[in-house]
């Protein structure tokens, strides 16, 4: 029936030592020239065997069909990946590789363009294409490994084993937090492009309106704290802690991972809330009543301010309507999930909106592949309809993690 059911289950993981990002940073000496090249769509320019190719074969309601091409979501597929490119360039000098990107370092312009036909000529001969969008092309400085801000960093480490687009929105889009709940105004609604993956491994979506963005501005500038943080980040951090104000020096200790941006304070990618707007933010982490565990988890992964993981605990403590129905808000002990050592036995899922428009989102809760669908409606059926297309592919999964949403418990 079902050959790829559980295919993960099967693959056996490459040998292949992945490195750090820190290790090939620091193989990388200082130079004059650098040049990065992309990899585009990385894993579908490996070609698989026939063999291969039908392991992949899933069922749709088109007939069924299998990949031809290394497909995303395959447990082995960075290593084999980093393998492959590691040793298309073994040979070439003052090349770095990783997972997708190539970097070529010299000192003088000759010797790069030498090596850039070298590294070129390869490409050629094996079918490796690169992206010329993506291409930073003989410049005294470059982006790599999402070299951005730490925090970044960490965010583009999670998800580099998934195919996805860490974009910059500039200002005029940039929208402020919301809909930690799911009732907002469709038409005034924008996605982020952060797919934080919190704690639990749930892909957490944090939507942010205009309104909001505007009035959050407001409240920056009339924080002094903020302001003075604001003001350090434009003309310097004084290089001892202790001259500075009491209520600063929080930020004092985080200082590298703060920046300004369109009016707002950043500490990457978590947005650092007003002291005039933290009570309605934690109203709106805590819109879903969940426990103490959850809301500092959303809270974490979205949110900054000095304190606010103990302003979050007291604030659902006190929660009446959470007092009422008597909901157990002691602090839960924090159970490690047990995802195992094959994918998908254990899967979360969630629905969610973007612009009116509604998806549903799926988590491997091992290997953190993650998969999107639109639906038509969230009623139950169109949710089965969909994980059994999902089931089909990979298998029936042991333990199926929601929020017991209204689609899923009728599932
Ligand atoms: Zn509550």
């Amino acid at each position: 029936m079902h050959r790829s059911k559980k295919l993960n289950y099967w693959i056996k993981r490459e040998r292949y030592m992945m490195p750090s990002p820190e290790e090939v940073l620091a193989l990388i000496p200082k130079a004059n020239i650098y040049t990065v090249l992309d990899a585009k769509y990385a894993f579908w320019q490996i070609p698989l065997t026939d063999e291969a190719s039908l392991l992949t074969t899933m069922s749709t309601p088109y007939g069924r069909y299998c990949y031809t091409r290394m497909p995303y979501g395959l447990s082995s597929a960075p290593e084999i990946f980093q393998r492959i490119i590691h040793q298309l360039y073994l040979g070439v000098p003052n090349v770095v590789t990783y997972m997708d990107d190539v970097l070529i370092y010299s000192d003088s312009e000759t010797e790069h363009l030498k090596i850039l036909e070298q590294v070129l000529k390869i490409a050629r001969e094996n079918g490796l294409k690169f992206d010329k969008t993506k291409t930073q092309l003989m410049q005294p400085s470059v982006r790599y490994l999402g070299h951005i801000s730490p925090r970044l960093q960490r965010l583009v480490l999670q998800l580099q084993h998934y195919d996805f687009d860490l974009k910059y929105i500039p200002g005029k889009k940039l929208y402020t937090a919301d809909a930690l709940s799911r009732d907002y105004i469709a038409n005034d609604l924008f996605i982020t492009p952060e797919i934080e993956i919190s704690q639990n491994n749930q892909v957490l979506m944090v939507t942010y309106s205009n309104n909001r963005h505007q009035d959050l501005v407001e409240a920056t500038k009339n924080d002094p704290v903020l302001q003075e943080v604001k003001n350090y980040i434009e003309n310097g951090w004084p290089i001892h802690k202790k001259t500075i104000n009491l209520l600063v020096k929080p930020f004092w200790d985080i200082k590298e991972e703060l920046f300004e941006w369109e009016g707002l304070l950043c500490r990457g990618v978590k947005l650092v809330i007003p002291e005039k707007r933290r009570n309605h933010i934690l109203s709106l982490l805590h819109k879903a009543h969940r426990g103490i565990n959850s809301t500092l988890s959303l809270a974490r992964s979205t949110f900054y301010w000095p304190g606010m993981c103990q302003e979050v605990e007291e604030f659902v403590k006190k929660c009446q309507i959470c007092q009422k129905y008597s909901r157990n808000n002691t602090k839960e002990p924090l159970i490690p999930h047990e995802t195992g050592n094959n994918p998908f036995p254990k899967i979360g899922v969630d629905l969610f909106e973007i612009e009116g428009r509604k998806y549903l989102g799926i988590v491997d809760y091992y290997t953190k592949y993650p998969e999107v669908f639109e639906l038509r409606s969230t009623k139950a059926e169109m949710v089965i309809e969909k994980l059994k297309e999902v089931f089909a592919r990979f298998g029936v999964p042991e333990i199926m993690m929601t929020d017991n949403g209204p689609p899923f418990q009728s599932t």
